[in-house]
């Protein structure tokens, strides 16, 4: 017979740990929280490679230093999560042509300059069509067609747009990021959080509240309740659902819901477009790039954008480690999961050897994650366009019936990241108490009329 709990959560991500934390101190403990891989965690991911740990996932606490202070900073710093500085202001002055030779400091700070003016204009146009509602009459910007101004329109727009717009995590928070640099993971500070609700043992979750390898394929819903069902054959029954998944699973096929959502829901979850972002691991027998903080991050221009231009040495954070990072997005991205890691490898070293000359060694490993591929999360993170329509992600964000959504995707202020999640589970989650207190006042008054 299916198992009957008050509230089920679907995803054990940062947004559905907190969620399910709120919860549980607010006295709803009969919960379950339903996650598809063997991990909690999602998107927030270590691996061990090249005998350090490395983030596959979300790697910087981003925004820290301002005026408030970023939630998950704080849970970093109570848990003494190891943590480095990313000073990525100079990278601009190490942008590489492909004969290796680097760019002057005058030519490459002009051309980020222009580019920041250009980007801002653009924007600026676009802010005032969408009032005068004349897009399609948009003055055409200078588009960028040199490798250095390709290479730097790349970092610019699918890297580090805070240069152009004003973005909450940095104008809240502030403008500094760390980068997450820790034996045990990013996921510690999951692990920190869980523990606090569910038991464990040896660092271990032994809660029977946490199901592990439950791929939730059916989601049926009515005015009474919910029914779920997993991959594998089992029934779940909910007063209330929580569905953590990300956009671009919700966009996907993996759930099918009954009856389908309503025309509005589905609009809104088709127009947010999803982000694939890759960090692509090389691991070299010994270094041959220049090191140093101010040298930590370095830039490829290519006739092609986006083609392996962003780069960085792990020696900051693990000294030593010989390991690179280059940074692949959206269709460059796509691209290197459909292809074997030993063709990327081997893209990755002309390209290297384009900067450094043929000398250097060849990488012994490469670790190539495909968020795009996993159809537990189908990119990387939301995107909503700069001049969006709010109500896009207050559709997003707003419950079908029994059904309540959280998740990165559904935090206006910080969508795609982590403090984005924590803080969306904990919102989601306050909304869904706030039900419950709504319908046990309902039912006492029917009980005192009866
Ligand atoms: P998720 O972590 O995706 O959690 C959802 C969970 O649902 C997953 O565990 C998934 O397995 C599970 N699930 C999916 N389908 C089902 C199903 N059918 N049944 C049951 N369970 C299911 N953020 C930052 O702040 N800083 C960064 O530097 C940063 N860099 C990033 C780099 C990369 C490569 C990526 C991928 C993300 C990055 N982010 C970064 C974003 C950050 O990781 C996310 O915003 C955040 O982790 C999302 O948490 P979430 O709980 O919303 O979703």
């Amino acid at each position: 017979s299916p198992i009957r709990s008050s509230v089920i959560i679907v995803g054990a991500g940062v947004s559905g740990i907190s969620a399910a934390k709120v919860l549980a101190e607010n006295g709803v403990d009969d919960i379950l929280i339903l996650e598809a891989s063997d991990r909690i965690g999602g998107r927030i991911r270590k691996d061990e490679f090249g005998g350090v740990s490395v983030e596959l996932g979300a790697g910087w606490i981003a925004g820290v230093g301002g005026k408030e202070s970023n939630p998950v900073w704080e849970l970093a710093r109570k848990s003494g999560l190891r943590t480095c500085f990313s000073d990525y202001s100079n990278a601009r002055y190490n942008i590489y042509d492909r004969s290796g030779k680097i760019f002057p400091s005058g030519i490459a700070a002009d051309s980020y300059k222009k580019a920041v003016d250009s980007a801002i204009q653009k924007l600026r146009n676009q802010e005032a069509n969408l009032e005068s509602d004349l897009l399609k009459f948009s003055e055409p910007s200078s588009t960028p067609k040199t490798p250095i101004e390709l290479a730097i329109d790349f970092i610019l727009h699918d890297f580090e747009m805070a240069e152009v717009e004003p973005i909450s995590t940095y104008v809240d928070f502030g403008e500094r990021e760390f980068l997450v640099a820790d034996e045990r993971g990013y996921e510690h500070l999951l692990y920190k959080m869980a523990e606090t609700f569910l038991l464990t043992s040896e660092g271990e979750i032994m809660d029977s509240r946490l199901k592990l390898n439950k791929v939730v394929r059916e989601l049926q819903h009515s005015r009474n309740g919910i029914t779920l069902k997993t991959e594998d054959g089992c029934v779940y029954e909910a007063n209330y659902v929580i569905l953590s998944v990300s956009i671009g699973v919700l966009q996907s096929q993996l759930i099918s819901f009954r009856p389908p959502f309503p025309r509005w829901k589905m609009e809104a979850i088709e127009k947010c477009d999803v982000m694939v972002y890759t960090k692509i691991f090389l691991k070299f027998p010994y270094k041959f790039w220049p090191c140093g903080p101010e040298k930590e991050f370095f830039i490829y221009a290519d006739e092609r954008r986006g083609y392996y231009t962003f780069w960085q040495h792990m020696e900051t954070a693990y000294p030593g480690s010989n390991i690179l990072v280059v940074t692949l997005t959206n269709g460059e991205s796509k691209r290197v999961e459909a292809q074997s890691d030993r063709e990327t490898l081997k893209e990755a070293m002309e390209v290297l050897r384009n900067m450094f000359g043929s000398g250097i060694p060849d990488a012994t490993d490469i670790l190539v994650p495909r968020w795009w591929n996993n159809r537990f999360q189908r990119g990387s993170y939301s995107n909503y366009p700069i001049y969006f329509n709010h109500q896009i992600i207050d559709n997003i964000k707003a419950p079908v019936g029994r059904i309540f959504f959280t998740g990165e995707h559904t935090s206006e202020r910080f969508n795609g990241y982590v403090h984005g999640g924590y803080l969306a589970g904990i919102d989601t989650s306050k909304a869904l108490l706030e039900e419950l207190r709504e319908e046990e006042r309902k039912n006492d008054s029917q009980t005192f009329l009866l």
